[in-house]
């Protein structure tokens, strides 16, 4: 006879409306047998996946509209997989626009001067050969885009062929500045080209980029080689209004602590509007958050987490044109078509210093997204700012993480004492929840793996 308890439905809290949150609640409601009931924590006063997306509203015809994701939430075949499978299991449209990436210089001793392109860089190299930067003699232009081709094929063919050095028991994983000066790519062109490139994806500094284990950033490089990128048609608010299931959602509130009570899990947080402080009891935790609020509410985790690193930087959507190098007529073409259609090119410009890179996005109706911007934008000309956190890898980072999620917890933790995902029904969820770059498809890794420690199936498997 099944006693009346195990009829009763297990309590989930949800801590962390982005897209791991949004994605885990979706899967845990799923459950054929409808054992659990859900309910969501977010600090913001909206879910949070869209929240910082801007929409802009064209001057001519103001009931034509325009959804610009802040920040942007690009993905391909390669990488994305199961991203990719659940936006087509939902029936999410994507669309593939080509990108084109003028690089060009920042000054070091004055931020807002930026040479004319060096190189116009296509993405997947769907511009063969290359966009020739006007102010380059047609000699110069084919000598570099032959240096360019020759360093590229070399870097192509070492991630193919050379494997980054593992980490054992008493070494870390190879970084991938190592990883550089062991396959001899020349310093210009890895300073030039491949972290500028790179760093637009990761968007930290270039060295971060360059502390990052080296099979990141190889594995990203493998995987994406010559697969198209895709966009979310509509932004990926899209997305949010399709996985956005749970029943109980409380907006405004912010979790400040998750403790053990004897078998269950009481949960603290405060309460914007009222400013109170509550309490409720839950059969499992998911904290779908980074590393850092992890540690900040979840004590047993503290001390772990704290040597994953996470900064925090802004994406401003803007009108300022003064913040474009001048590209002269090379690119022009890209430039007025983008105005008229997001399925045309669209233009990415990758503005590097010693140290670090900005990326500005133009989007239709000339508005300007820049990420983690070095140069000063007028603010007379900023319609939008959001604060974003970026949790970065690090060869021991990438070591906590593969401990905590490596194996069945039970059968692991009689060995060590490490905490392991789902250790008192606790589990974590997030981007940086898995053994990659810390992009959106860790967030539905990770959602999955809290589905399969619920036995819940995950309908695109
Ligand atoms: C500039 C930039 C560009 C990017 N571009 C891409 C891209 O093109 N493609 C791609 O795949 N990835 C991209 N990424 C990465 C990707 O967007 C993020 O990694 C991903 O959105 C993180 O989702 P998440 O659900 O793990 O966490 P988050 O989106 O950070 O969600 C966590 C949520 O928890 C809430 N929260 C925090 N603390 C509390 C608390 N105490 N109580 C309650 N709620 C709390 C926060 O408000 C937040 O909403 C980009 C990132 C940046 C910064």
């Amino acid at each position: 006879m099944i006693s009346q308890d195990s009829n009763k439905k297990k309590t989930v809290a949800v801590i962390g409306s982005g897209m791991a949150g949004l994605v885990s609640v979706y899967l845990i409601q799923q459950d054929r047998k409808k054992r659990y009931e859900v309910e969501m924590f977010e600090t913001q006063n909206q879910l949070s996946l869209d929240s910082a997306s801007h929409t802009v509203t064209s001057d001519e015809d103001p009931s034509s509209s325009y959804r610009i994701d802040v920040p942007m939430r690009a993905f391909d075949d390669g990488f994305h997989l199961n991203l990719k499978r659940m936006y087509d299991h939902l029936g999410v449209q994507y669309t593939s626009p080509k990108f084109v990436y003028p690089l060009s210089t920042v000054s070091t001793t004055d931020n807002s001067r930026k040479s004319p392109p060096h190189f116009i860089h296509s993405s997947s190299n769907h511009q063969v050969p290359p966009i020739k930067p006007e102010r380059c003699g047609y000699g110069q232009w084919i000598l570099r885009t032959l240096y360019l081709a020759v360093c590229y094929f070399w870097f192509t063919a070492c991630c193919f062929l050379i494997e980054p050095i593992p980490a054992t028991i008493d070494r870390d994983d190879e970084s991938f500045q190592v990883y550089l000066d062991r396959i001899a790519l020349p310093k210009y062109f890895i300073g030039n080209y491949l972290l500028p490139l790179m760093s637009a994806v990761t968007t930290c500094s270039h060295d971060e980029l360059l502390g990052f284990p080296a099979i990141d950033a190889i594995d990203y490089a493998r995987r994406t080689y010559r697969q198209p990128h895709y966009t979310v048609v509509g932004g990926v608010q899209n997305v949010q209004a399709k996985i956005a299931c749970a029943p109980s959602v409380r907006l405004g509130a912010t979790v400040t602590k998750v403790e053990h009570i004897g078998s269950r899990l009481r949960v603290t947080w405060i309460d914007s509007r009222s400013t109170e402080t509550c309490s409720k009891e839950f059969d499992h935790v998911v904290m779908a958050v980074t590393p850092n609020v992890v540690g900040a509410i979840y004590e047993p985790l503290r001390t772990t987490l704290s040597s994953i690193p996470v900064i925090s930087g802004e994406s401003v959507v803007h009108y300022d044109r003064s913040t474009l190098p001048d590209c002269g007529r090379s690119i022009r073409k890209f430039s007025r078509d983008v105005r008229f259609s997001p399925d045309q090119p669209q233009l990415l410009y990758i503005c590097s210093n010693s140290s670090a890179t900005e990326a500005i996005h133009e989007h239709p109706g000339s508005v300007l997204v820049t990420s983690f911007p070095i140069a000063p934008i007028d603010p007379a000309k900023v319609i939008h700012r959001a604060r974003l956190a970026r949790v970065l890898r690090t060869p021991k980072s990438r070591r906590v993480v593969n401990r905590i999620f490596s194996g069945d917890f039970e059968q692991t933790q009689q060995e060590d004492k490490t905490w392991r995902n789902g250790t008192g029904n606790v589990w974590l969820a997030g981007a940086w929840c898995w053994d990659g770059m810390v992009l959106l498809e860790g967030c539905i890794v990770s959602a999955m793996r809290v589905a399969a420690g619920l036995d819940v199936e995950v309908p695109w498997q």
